[in-house]
């Protein structure tokens, strides 16, 4: 895993509403009873904690322009974070007319991640809610796949009203299945080594299969795929997702087998064929299709045999 100061983005969930329901959310959007808005208070907090960070801040949901003040929160950024370049925006375009202006005020255009989710036969989530201690009985395997999560290493630690977390799936989590919170949000606690984080490991990427190379469906499925201990952890929160029983349930061990087969091809940051940035134009994204994981193959090729060694060792 990396360090959380050496990451390219940290993310501010200011909102977790969103207009969308997509399969595999990660966010698990269409999971919660009710939204939340992150006062401005916080929002301003998380500001203040992060004004050191050397990279970028991202203005995140759900849809952050359904927050009620998301005007004030644009002018916050602005504030709190002069560099207009290191301010990032993630939006499906909802409120894009009515907010136009001050988001070009306060982000440039070419950094806009926009995707209004239209296009059906485009979008792809990783599978989020198999969690991987229920289905991979080599833990060698599966810790080695968990210390090299594409999203912890790529992306984001996030703040969301219950505190700053090492990721951003990890902070959603916590909050779908009322964790007990993040870090207090204050000056530099992004300062932190993977040995500095290992409560939230332990914690949350059991329950998650971000790291496991699968099959990805398409987001725009009407469910998502979770397994069995995960599914009970919705039905004890009422998740209406489960209620409305938008979901398949995924109850087969993952074996080195599994990951032999589905890891060459397997690109899970790879969401959509086109890079957009504003409601008008599309762009073919060439940086695509190249596989995602960084680990050494034959490190977790040798995990997965190890275990399988052992366990014929141990049967002699
Ligand atoms: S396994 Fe899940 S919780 Fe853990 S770092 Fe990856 S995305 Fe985050």
């Amino acid at each position: 895993m990396r360090p959380i100061y050496d990451v390219p983005v940290i993310q501010i969930d200011v909102t977790n509403a969103c207009t969308h329901e997509c399969a595999n959310c990660t966010r698990f959007v269409g999971h919660y009873k009710k939204p939340f808005f992150m006062d401005l208070k916080t929002v301003e907090k998380a500001l203040d904690s992060v004004k050191d960070f050397p990279k970028n801040i991202g203005l995140m949901g759900g849809e952050p322009t359904l927050h009620p003040q998301f005007e004030e929160i644009c002018k916050l950024y602005q504030e709190k974070i002069p560099e207009k370049r290191r301010r990032r925006f993630w939006t499906s375009g909802y409120k894009w007319k009515e907010y136009e202006k001050i988001i070009k005020e306060t982000f440039d255009m070419d950094i806009i991640s926009y995707n209004d989710h239209s296009n059906k036969d485009e979008g792809w989530h990783q599978p989020l809610l198999i969690a991987s201690d229920e289905i991979i009985e080599d833990k060698e395997l599966m810790w080695k796949l968990i210390d090299d999560c594409w999203i912890q290493k790529r992306w984001s630690p996030s703040i969301t009203p219950k505190g700053a977390f090492f990721c951003e799936v990890a902070a959603a989590l916590d909050m779908m299945f009322d964790g007990p919170g993040g870090w207090p949000i204050e000056k530099d606690w992004w300062k932190k080594e993977p040995k500095d984080f290992q409560d939230q490991v332990k914690r949350y990427c059991v329950m998650c299969s971000a790291a496991i190379p699968l099959e990805i469906p398409s987001s725009h499925l009407q469910y998502d795929i979770i397994s069995k201990g995960n599914l009970k952890r919705l039905e004890k929160i009422g998740s209406p997702k489960y209620l409305k029983k938008a979901f398949k349930i995924y109850d087969k061990k993952y074996t080195y087998e599994d990951y032999k087969k589905y890891f060459k091809n397997w690109a899970p940051g790879h969401y959509r064929d086109f890079v957009q940035h504003d409601p008008k134009k599309r762009e073919k994204d060439t940086e695509i299709k190249k596989p995602w994981a960084t680990f050494d193959k034959n490190e977790v090729c040798n995990a997965g045999l190890n275990a399988k060694e052992k366990k014929v060792k141990g049967k002699q």
